[in-house]
């Protein structure tokens, strides 16, 4: 495997950055994460559009033109001949001195690498449905901002693990939930309305996400942009999670508790359907 890694292309196992990149130290950087269909990346300009956003909030300069990135995206996914899976960007302030503060004239670190999944593996667990459980999310107020900061998820994740489950469902002081650790969450409620929570609330304003909710509008099902709670999601007739690299997931169980008939539900399996459809159709 190869990796990019500050303007050059290094065999993955011996690629580094410098011990006192800010990204090491302090987290102090963004990633995006797209997904790869026969090669062509896939919402890239989403992706993108949320990078900029992410760098511009945290003072941390563009690194290179939109134009550059995607080349150093495709050359990545060529040179590790992905067909389908994922690439993966990371932007960091660069290499400094330890300072909480910020460097001055510090060129940014930029790093980024590619995989191949098995579209196979991703298509037999949502057939099947995928488990879930309840998290705290005891995230910071920025979850906006696509940080590296991912040590709350990682908590989260790994408890999932350790219970079994593939996803944890976060959940705010007030039994709301607010996001998947690393996924957007949806429900079909029991009225038979499509849930997600709003973006103006702390949480990830997902690429897939937005893309989903287009092809609810275009697909004529009702939505309720509106937070719900973890009971709420224990009575839902579907629970599903979205993300560029798990597409639309369905849950089958949250904490033990079956949704719905324990089966993934019409609704999350048509919106997967068509998600991949047009992915694939635009991935460029
Ligand atoms: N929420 C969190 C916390 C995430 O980490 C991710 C994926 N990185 C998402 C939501 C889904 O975002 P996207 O659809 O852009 O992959």
């Amino acid at each position: 495997r190869i990796a990019y890694v500050n303007g050059t292309y290094q065999p993955h196992n011996n690629a580094t950055v410098h011990i006192e990149d800010r990204g090491f130290q302090f987290a102090d950087g963004v990633y995006e994460v797209w997904s790869v269909f026969d090669g062509k990346l896939a919402d890239f300009e989403g992706h993108l559009s949320r990078l900029a956003r992410s760098l511009t909030e945290l003072r941390i300069p563009i690194p290179m033109t939109a134009q550059a990135l995607g080349q150093v995206l495709k050359e990545t996914i060529r040179r590790n001949r992905v067909r389908n899976g994922i690439v993966y960007l990371q932007v960091t302030r660069g290499t400094a001195p330890r300072d909480h503060a910020f460097p001055q004239d510090t060129p940014p670190s930029v790093v980024v690498t590619a995989k191949s999944l098995d579209l196979r593996k991703g298509e037999a667990l949502a057939a099947k449905g995928a488990a879930g459980v309840t998290h705290p999310d005891i995230r910071w107020g920025r979850c906006d901002i696509k940080t590296v900061g991912l040590l709350p998820n990682a908590l989260a994740k790994q408890a999932a693990r350790e219970r079994g489950a593939y996803e944890a469902i976060l959940f705010d002081e007030m039994g709301m939930v607010t996001e998947g650790s690393s996924t957007n969450a949806w429900i079909v409620d029991e009225n038979g309305r499509l849930r997600t929570r709003d973006t103006q609330a702390n949480i990830l304003r997902g690429i897939t996400r937005a893309a989903i909710l287009k092809l609810v509008e275009a697909e004529g099902i009702e939505l309720d942009e509106r937070a719900f709670s973890v009971e709420e999601a224990k009575r839902a007739r579907e629970v599903f999670v979205t993300a560029a690299s798990s597409f639309v997931m369905p849950i089958v169980s949250l904490d033990g508790t079956r949704i719905g008939d324990g089966k993934p539900g019409p609704i999350a399996t048509r919106l997967r359907e068509v998600y991949l459809e047009q992915a694939r159709r635009e991935a460029i």
